[in-house]
């Protein structure tokens, strides 16, 4: 059975629709897909206002009611029947979210079991037969098969095997 690892933030959950959403609430400025094409969040607001993601993903709770990328809980139930599935996200980079992203796993993904679960700093470590992440940065490493999930930060960056949405995610792997 090959072994897969997939990354949380941007590829099973949506943490960029909050980030948004509380820039929003607390700038009054909605960023546009144009603005944020090819770039970080950080590096598309006034670098006045670069270090507020940051903050907001430190934020203790943040991470605990993200929405689920569309049919990412019902082909990842799919995916762990057929593949040795890890759950794999550099969580420490945010501490107070580890408790958020093992309660949200649990409650969204019952399917899971804890032994699953990779909650981690550099995924340099990772020795999967498949990534899929949306950090080229965690690729760079990697030995396996990457495949790079889309997010606006990342729409410049070409050389990687690609997939848009879940449903690509089903044609290429199940
Ligand atoms: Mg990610």
């Amino acid at each position: 059975m090959l072994t897969i690892a997939i990354d949380m933030d941007e590829v099973i959950a949506d943490a960029a629709k909050k980030l948004e959403a509380w820039y929003q609430r607390d700038y009054g400025r909605v960023l546009t897909e144009t603005e944020l094409y090819g770039k970080n969040l950080d590096e598309a607001v006034p670098s006045l206002h670069a270090g507020v993601f940051h903050q907001y993903a430190n934020t203790p709770g943040f991470f605990r009611d993200l929405e689920m990328m569309p049919c990412a809980d019902s082909i990842l139930e799919q995916i762990n029947k057929s593949y040795g599935l890890y759950l794999v996200s550099a969580a420490m980079e945010f501490p107070n979210s580890l408790k958020d992203k093992f309660d949200w796993i649990e409650e969204k993904l019952p399917f899971i079991t804890w032994k699953q679960i990779c909650l981690c700093g550099s995924k340099s470590i990772i020795q999967t037969d498949i990534m899929i992440d949306d950090r080229i940065r965690n690729f760079r490493s990697f030995k396996g098969r990457k495949i790079l999930y889309s997010a606006h930060h990342n729409m410049l960056e070409t050389g990687y095997e690609r997939v848009n949405n879940w449903r690509e995610i089903e044609e290429k792997l199940l």
